[in-house]
């Protein structure tokens, strides 16, 4: 749980494209088919190709949220609750904001 003293962080996000512009594709969707598109990924060892892989479908995630013009950035303060290797998770009920 969140201290009394933690201070609220500004998160920014976009959602995923809108039902219109993915056409009922998944995000797993859209990759497979980047991937399938893509051919080799370079690396001399499977730590590098995973490395490589990381770093392209990172690229490909902002191609098809951006490929959608109908939803916009987003932004909240947010408490920090805990995170992991590959996710952050925050607390919109945590936060007070002040009225000024
Ligand atoms: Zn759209």
């Amino acid at each position: 749980m969140p201290s009394e003293s933690e201070e609220p962080e500004s998160v920014r996000w976009r959602p995923w494209p809108c039902e219109n512009c993915r056409g009922g594709a998944t995000l797993l969707d859209y990759l497979l088919g980047r991937h399938e598109a893509g051919g080799e990924i370079p690396g001399d060892s499977e730590d590098e190709v995973i490395d490589a892989m990381i770093a392209r479908e990172r690229a490909w995630v902002v191609d098809w949220v951006e490929s959608c013009e109908h939803t916009a950035e987003r932004s909240d303060s947010l408490a920090r609750l805990d995170e992991g290797s590959e996710h952050i998770v925050y607390s919109r009920l945590a936060v007070k904001k002040s009225s000024s």
